[in-house]
Protein backbone atom coordinates (compact mmCIF):
# COMPACT_ATOMS: atom_id res chain seq x y z
CA UNK A 1 0.00 0.00 0.00
CA UNK A 2 1.40 3.40 -0.80
CA UNK A 3 1.44 5.91 1.86
CA UNK A 4 -0.72 8.62 1.76
CA UNK A 5 0.68 12.18 1.24
CA UNK A 6 -0.37 15.90 1.99
CA UNK A 7 1.65 18.70 0.73
CA UNK A 8 0.26 22.21 1.34
CA UNK A 9 1.78 24.75 -0.91
CA UNK A 10 1.47 27.94 0.50
CA UNK A 11 2.56 30.00 -2.60
CA UNK A 12 3.17 33.35 -2.19
CA UNK A 13 1.59 33.33 1.21
CA UNK A 14 1.36 35.15 3.58
CA UNK A 15 2.54 38.42 3.54
CA UNK A 16 4.37 38.47 7.39
CA UNK A 17 6.39 36.86 9.40
CA UNK A 18 3.84 36.91 12.40
CA UNK A 19 1.30 35.07 10.19
CA UNK A 20 4.10 32.65 9.41
CA UNK A 21 4.56 31.85 12.82
CA UNK A 22 1.23 31.46 13.70
CA UNK A 23 0.46 29.22 10.36
CA UNK A 24 3.16 26.75 11.76
CA UNK A 25 2.14 27.09 15.66
CA UNK A 26 -1.43 25.61 14.57
CA UNK A 27 0.01 22.89 12.72
CA UNK A 28 2.03 22.09 15.45
CA UNK A 29 -0.45 21.62 17.77
CA UNK A 30 -3.01 19.73 15.60
CA UNK A 31 -3.70 15.96 16.04
CA UNK A 32 -2.75 14.77 12.63
CA UNK A 33 -2.79 11.01 11.06
CA UNK A 34 0.34 9.67 11.74
CA UNK A 35 0.34 7.47 9.09
CA UNK A 36 -0.02 10.54 6.64
CA UNK A 37 3.44 12.15 5.50
CA UNK A 38 2.86 15.53 5.90
CA UNK A 39 4.86 17.72 3.86
CA UNK A 40 4.74 21.83 3.56
CA UNK A 41 6.07 24.37 1.29
CA UNK A 42 6.44 28.00 2.67
CA UNK A 43 8.14 31.06 0.49
CA UNK A 44 11.59 30.75 -0.34
CA UNK A 45 12.11 33.74 2.75
CA UNK A 46 10.39 31.34 5.35
CA UNK A 47 12.23 28.19 4.54
CA UNK A 48 15.08 28.15 7.09
CA UNK A 49 12.19 29.52 10.04
CA UNK A 50 9.76 27.11 9.15
CA UNK A 51 12.35 24.03 8.97
CA UNK A 52 13.45 25.38 12.84
CA UNK A 53 9.79 25.71 14.05
CA UNK A 54 7.84 22.84 12.92
CA UNK A 55 7.04 19.93 14.29
CA UNK A 56 9.76 16.85 13.29
CA UNK A 57 6.77 15.28 11.64
CA UNK A 58 6.05 17.72 9.30
CA UNK A 59 8.52 17.68 6.59
CA UNK A 60 9.56 21.24 4.59
CA UNK A 61 9.36 21.67 1.26
CA UNK A 62 10.57 24.32 -1.49
CA UNK A 63 8.28 25.85 -4.15
CA UNK A 64 11.21 26.00 -7.12
CA UNK A 65 14.98 25.82 -7.57
CA UNK A 66 16.87 26.96 -10.48
CA UNK A 67 19.19 23.83 -12.01
CA UNK A 68 22.82 24.77 -11.46
CA UNK A 69 24.81 24.44 -7.75
CA UNK A 70 25.83 28.03 -8.05
CA UNK A 71 26.82 30.88 -10.23
CA UNK A 72 25.59 34.05 -11.81
CA UNK A 73 21.41 33.25 -11.66
CA UNK A 74 19.96 36.79 -10.29
CA UNK A 75 17.35 35.66 -7.92
CA UNK A 76 17.46 32.09 -7.73
CA UNK A 77 18.28 29.45 -5.40
CA UNK A 78 20.02 26.05 -6.21
CA UNK A 79 19.29 22.66 -5.03
CA UNK A 80 22.62 22.38 -3.07
CA UNK A 81 21.31 25.50 -0.96
CA UNK A 82 18.25 24.11 -0.26
CA UNK A 83 19.95 20.76 1.19
CA UNK A 84 22.19 22.50 2.77
CA UNK A 85 19.10 24.02 4.66
CA UNK A 86 17.73 21.05 5.28
CA UNK A 87 15.22 20.97 2.91
CA UNK A 88 14.06 17.62 1.51
CA UNK A 89 11.64 18.78 -0.56
CA UNK A 90 10.59 20.40 -4.04
CA UNK A 91 7.88 21.54 -6.09
CA UNK A 92 8.69 21.24 -9.15
CA UNK A 93 6.51 22.05 -12.60
CA UNK A 94 3.64 24.00 -10.48
CA UNK A 95 0.93 25.35 -13.51
CA UNK A 96 1.51 28.62 -12.01
CA UNK A 97 5.37 28.24 -12.82
CA UNK A 98 4.44 26.45 -16.38
CA UNK A 99 2.10 29.44 -16.85
CA UNK A 100 3.04 32.97 -15.56
CA UNK A 101 7.39 32.20 -15.88
CA UNK A 102 6.90 30.18 -19.37
CA UNK A 103 8.63 26.75 -17.88
CA UNK A 104 8.65 24.21 -20.40
CA UNK A 105 8.09 20.67 -19.43
CA UNK A 106 11.74 19.97 -20.73
CA UNK A 107 13.03 22.79 -17.98
CA UNK A 108 10.70 21.13 -15.84
CA UNK A 109 12.15 17.79 -16.31
CA UNK A 110 16.19 19.51 -16.07
CA UNK A 111 14.72 20.74 -12.86
CA UNK A 112 14.13 17.34 -11.34
CA UNK A 113 17.23 16.01 -12.78
CA UNK A 114 19.28 18.60 -10.64
CA UNK A 115 16.76 18.16 -7.67
CA UNK A 116 17.30 14.08 -7.49
CA UNK A 117 20.95 14.89 -8.25
CA UNK A 118 21.47 17.04 -5.10
CA UNK A 119 19.24 14.29 -3.00
CA UNK A 120 16.24 16.38 -2.83
CA UNK A 121 12.33 14.76 -3.65
CA UNK A 122 9.91 15.97 -5.83
CA UNK A 123 6.51 17.06 -5.70
CA UNK A 124 6.17 17.08 -9.57
CA UNK A 125 2.58 19.04 -10.94
CA UNK A 126 1.10 18.26 -14.37
CA UNK A 127 -2.26 19.15 -15.55
CA UNK A 128 -4.47 19.95 -18.44
CA UNK A 129 -6.10 23.62 -18.60
CA UNK A 130 -9.72 23.52 -19.11
CA UNK A 131 -9.77 24.04 -22.82
CA UNK A 132 -7.27 20.87 -23.13
CA UNK A 133 -10.02 18.98 -21.00
CA UNK A 134 -12.83 20.39 -23.26
CA UNK A 135 -10.91 19.16 -26.49
CA UNK A 136 -10.67 15.78 -24.52
CA UNK A 137 -6.74 16.11 -24.52
CA UNK A 138 -6.10 15.52 -20.98
CA UNK A 139 -4.35 11.95 -21.26
CA UNK A 140 -1.99 13.44 -24.05
CA UNK A 141 -1.24 16.88 -22.29
CA UNK A 142 -0.68 14.76 -19.13
CA UNK A 143 1.66 12.00 -20.95
CA UNK A 144 3.38 15.19 -23.00
CA UNK A 145 4.33 17.08 -19.24
CA UNK A 146 5.94 13.54 -18.13
CA UNK A 147 7.81 12.43 -20.65
CA UNK A 148 10.37 14.73 -20.37
CA UNK A 149 10.81 14.04 -17.03
CA UNK A 150 10.52 9.82 -18.16
CA UNK A 151 13.58 10.64 -20.31
CA UNK A 152 15.78 12.00 -17.82
CA UNK A 153 15.43 10.00 -14.44
CA UNK A 154 16.58 6.39 -13.65
CA UNK A 155 13.62 3.65 -12.65
CA UNK A 156 15.19 3.77 -8.79
CA UNK A 157 14.93 6.94 -8.83
CA UNK A 158 11.10 7.33 -8.93
CA UNK A 159 11.01 6.40 -5.23
CA UNK A 160 12.01 9.79 -4.57
CA UNK A 161 9.06 11.72 -7.03
CA UNK A 162 5.28 12.46 -5.91
CA UNK A 163 3.54 12.80 -8.91
CA UNK A 164 0.78 15.70 -8.43
CA UNK A 165 -2.34 15.68 -10.39
CA UNK A 166 -3.67 19.51 -10.36
CA UNK A 167 -6.02 20.11 -13.36
CA UNK A 168 -5.35 23.70 -14.36
CA UNK A 169 -9.07 24.44 -14.18
CA UNK A 170 -9.38 23.40 -10.41
CA UNK A 171 -6.76 25.54 -9.22
CA UNK A 172 -8.04 28.49 -6.68
CA UNK A 173 -11.71 28.11 -8.48
CA UNK A 174 -13.44 25.87 -6.17
CA UNK A 175 -14.02 23.47 -8.76
CA UNK A 176 -13.10 20.49 -7.61
CA UNK A 177 -12.55 17.62 -9.78
CA UNK A 178 -14.76 15.10 -9.09
CA UNK A 179 -13.90 12.07 -7.24
CA UNK A 180 -14.60 9.98 -10.24
CA UNK A 181 -12.80 12.71 -12.72
CA UNK A 182 -9.91 12.86 -10.25
CA UNK A 183 -9.46 8.62 -10.10
CA UNK A 184 -10.05 8.06 -14.15
CA UNK A 185 -7.63 10.60 -14.63
CA UNK A 186 -4.61 9.60 -12.02
CA UNK A 187 -5.27 6.08 -13.29
CA UNK A 188 -4.16 6.86 -16.54
CA UNK A 189 -1.37 8.67 -14.91
CA UNK A 190 -0.38 5.52 -13.15
CA UNK A 191 -0.87 3.65 -16.84
CA UNK A 192 1.86 5.76 -18.63
CA UNK A 193 3.86 5.26 -15.83
CA UNK A 194 3.14 1.75 -16.15
CA UNK A 195 3.74 1.41 -19.94
CA UNK A 196 6.75 3.93 -20.12
CA UNK A 197 9.15 3.17 -16.69
CA UNK A 198 7.63 0.14 -15.03
CA UNK A 199 5.05 -1.58 -13.16
CA UNK A 200 6.76 -1.57 -9.88
CA UNK A 201 6.95 1.71 -10.32
CA UNK A 202 3.45 2.05 -11.50
CA UNK A 203 2.50 0.53 -7.84
CA UNK A 204 4.40 2.19 -5.55
CA UNK A 205 4.31 5.61 -6.68
CA UNK A 206 2.03 8.30 -5.31
CA UNK A 207 -0.16 10.24 -7.27
CA UNK A 208 -1.79 12.92 -5.19
CA UNK A 209 -4.94 15.34 -6.48
CA UNK A 210 -4.63 19.07 -6.03
CA UNK A 211 -7.05 21.50 -7.33
CA UNK A 212 -9.61 23.49 -4.84
CA UNK A 213 -9.26 20.67 -1.70
CA UNK A 214 -11.23 21.45 1.21
CA UNK A 215 -12.19 19.32 4.62
CA UNK A 216 -15.73 19.18 3.01
CA UNK A 217 -14.69 17.55 -0.46
CA UNK A 218 -11.50 15.66 0.54
CA UNK A 219 -12.85 12.57 2.52
CA UNK A 220 -15.01 11.16 -0.96
CA UNK A 221 -11.67 12.25 -3.33
CA UNK A 222 -9.63 9.85 -0.65
CA UNK A 223 -11.15 6.98 -0.63
CA UNK A 224 -10.43 6.85 -4.70
CA UNK A 225 -8.24 4.11 -5.56
CA UNK A 226 -5.54 6.07 -7.45
CA UNK A 227 -5.82 9.20 -5.01
CA UNK A 228 -2.74 8.85 -2.92
CA UNK A 229 -3.08 12.48 -0.93
CA UNK A 230 -3.59 15.95 -1.78
CA UNK A 231 -1.36 18.84 -3.17
CA UNK A 232 -3.61 21.79 -1.11
CA UNK A 233 -3.12 25.84 -1.70
CA UNK A 234 -5.84 27.74 -0.13
CA UNK A 235 -7.16 25.11 2.56
CA UNK A 236 -3.34 25.12 3.84
CA UNK A 237 -3.36 28.73 5.44
CA UNK A 238 -6.28 27.04 7.14
CA UNK A 239 -6.83 25.19 10.23
CA UNK A 240 -8.74 22.58 7.78
CA UNK A 241 -5.51 21.55 6.67
CA UNK A 242 -4.98 19.37 9.82
CA UNK A 243 -8.49 18.20 8.15
CA UNK A 244 -7.07 17.14 5.11
CA UNK A 245 -3.88 15.37 6.32
CA UNK A 246 -6.77 12.68 8.16
CA UNK A 247 -8.72 12.33 5.09
CA UNK A 248 -8.33 8.85 5.78
CA UNK A 249 -9.18 8.79 9.78
P1 LIG B 1 -5.90 25.46 -4.39
O1 LIG B 1 -6.00 24.38 -3.34
O2 LIG B 1 -5.89 26.83 -3.80
O3 LIG B 1 -6.90 25.26 -5.48
O4 LIG B 1 -4.45 25.29 -5.05
C1 LIG B 1 -4.02 24.04 -5.46
C2 LIG B 1 -2.60 24.11 -5.82
O5 LIG B 1 -2.22 24.73 -6.79
C3 LIG B 1 -1.63 23.43 -4.94
O6 LIG B 1 -0.37 23.41 -5.52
Amino acid sequence: PRQFFVGGNFKMNPIDRATEASLVGGLNKATLDPTTEVVIAPPAIYLISVKASVRPDVAVSAQNLYPKDSGAFTGEISPKQLVDAGIPWVILGHSERRTIFHESSEFVAQKVRAALDSGLKVILCIGETLQQRESGETGAVNEAQLKPVIAAIKTAEWKNIVIAYEPVWAIGTGKVATSTRAQDTQAEIRAVIRKSVSATVADEVRIIYGGSVTANNCKELATQPDVDGFLVGGACLKPEFANIVNARL
